[in-house]
């Protein structure tokens, strides 16, 4: 490979550097993409739930081939307190619709199927190949990488960092700073393996039909974080996560946590009888708007989870990945089509189109949540509050409604006081609108 010049050189293959290079190499372009793993996906971590609509702009029958488990029906959301939970269930026969919009997945085969399309397209995938460094020329112009395998310089006219969220090349060669670690969460999760009918009993499925629930509450302990548990055909994918910063400053574990979820009450019965394969640990990016770095410089761009692209609030991370590695390859294809260089100020354009997308309006939406998320209320005395509400509420036991209610107003106006209720609704109000 000494001295080979590309058009491209992608680092990584996850969602984002496979919607790029593949974007890239149906256009024609002589495109490299490096990966460290021993395959596609075998150092990628996700829950895991696709959403159509990123990857149907790219490969428009990918249903015909694509290693998918489920097609979500239905959607729990769950707020916990150590004995109960309280929550929105949503559930329609629509979403068994010809094309569904979400679909449960599994990373390690569905990362392999992406690539093999990749490949198809023309594009050169090498793998167990780390990229060590990024290689400029005299006017400080990305003009290649140097990686583990020997010291030559791989040339290309630019390289997009697809390296997920460490983004150690990125950081290394000073394009962006480490990620600090209140807008780093560290999720664990397991795979728990059972027979198909257990699965369809339990979450009352039929054929293909799947189930996610989104939880948060004191199952973690007043960090801030969330766990989940979303169906497969033949497993349920479960995990939970939290802000590093917040496991620095107390003594959980996400090991601990995550035994502590699978014995709740509610969870532990859709999990009896399980046999866990497998148990992973990655972290995501969650500082969102305020955290993104620097996009596009001389001879480089940054695409999915290195930018910090994970809309939280949603759980949506690798359709964020998809579109920002296919909006990059569309920039860097018009660009090298009106043989134009790849500049900063040109690709500046990749920023632009990414303002004008709902990755950035999403994003930009919910700027000031990751700072509102960090009122440890939300998670210690709401959920506390809430069940006790229902409770109040849903037992008949001779007293009467009128006293019920106000009994319950009373419980959040004694415990957060009047002054911290008003701050804790408009703050959330703020940061939502
Ligand atoms: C527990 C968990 C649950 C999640 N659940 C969901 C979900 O349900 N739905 C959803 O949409 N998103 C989810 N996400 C987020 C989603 O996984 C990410 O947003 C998405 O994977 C980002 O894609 P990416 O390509 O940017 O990065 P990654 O998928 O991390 O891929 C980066 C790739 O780059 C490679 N790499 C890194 N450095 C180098 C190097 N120097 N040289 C060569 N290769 C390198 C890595 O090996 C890796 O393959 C979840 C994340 C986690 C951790």
């Amino acid at each position: 490979m000494a001295e080979e010049k590309f058009d491209v050189i992608v680092v990584g293959a996850g969602p984002s550097g496979n919607a790029c290079a593949y974007t890239l190499a149906t256009r024609g372009l002589k495109v490299l993409q490096l990966e460290r793993g021993e395959y596609p996906g075998s150092k990628n971590v996700q829950g895991a739930i696709l959403y159509a609509n990123a990857l149907e702009q790219l490969i428009p029958d990918f249903r015909e081939d694509a290693p998918l488990e489920r097609h979500i029906i239905e959607q729990r959301i769950w707020m916990m307190d150590d004995r109960s939970y309280c929550g929105a269930h949503y559930r329609s026969e629509d979403f068994n619709e010809e094309k569904p919009n979400r679909y449960t997945i599994i990373r390690a085969p569905f990362d392999k199927w992406f690539s093999r399309k990749v490949a198809a397209a023309g594009a050169l995938v090498i793998c167990e190949t780390t990229v060590t460094e990024l290689v400029r020329d005299s006017s400080d112009k990305v003009i290649g990488v140097r990686t583990d395998r020997d010291d030559s310089i791989i040339y290309a006219d630019v390289v997009v960092l697809a390296e997920g969220v460490s983004g150690l090349v990125g950081t290394r060669a000073g394009l962006r700073s480490i990620p600090k670690p209140d807008t780093v969460a560290l999720a664990v999760k397991e795979m728990h393996f059972m027979p198909q009918e257990t699965i369809a009993a339990r979450f009352n499925l039929q054929g293909d039909e799947g189930v996610v629930i989104e939880t948060a509450g004191t199952i973690t302990k007043g960090m801030t974080g969330t766990g989940f548990i979303y169906t497969n055909k033949e497993c349920l994918s479960t995990g939970i996560g939290c802000l590093i910063s917040d496991f620095t400053e107390t003594a959980q574990t996400p090991h601990g946590l995550l035994e502590a979820f699978k014995a709740h009450p509610a969870v532990k019965p859709l999990l009896a009888g399980s046999e866990v394969k497998e148990y992973a640990a990655h972290m995501i990016p969650e500082g969102g708007y305020k955290a993104i770095p620097q996009l596009f410089g001389n001879g480089w761009l940054i695409v999915g989870d290195a930018g910090q692209f994970v809309n939280a609030v949603h759980r949506e991370g690798s359709n964020l990945a998809m579109t920002t590695g296919r909006i990059a390859a569309e920039t860097i294809f018009d660009l090298k089509t009106n043989n134009q260089p790849m500049s900063a100020a040109n690709l500046a354009m990749y920023k632009a189109r990414l303002d004008d997308s709902f990755v950035m309006k999403d994003l930009k939406k919910y700027k000031n949540l990751p700072q509102t998320l960090e009122n440890k209320h939300l998670f210690t005395t709401y959920p506390k509050l809430l069940s006790n509400a229902a409770q109040t509420y849903f037992r008949v036991d001779g007293q009467d409604k009128k006293s019920k209610e106000n009994a319950i107003v009373k419980s959040f106006f004694t415990t957060r006081r009047v002054k911290g209720l008003l701050g804790d609704v408009l703050g959330m109000a703020r940061a939502w609108r």
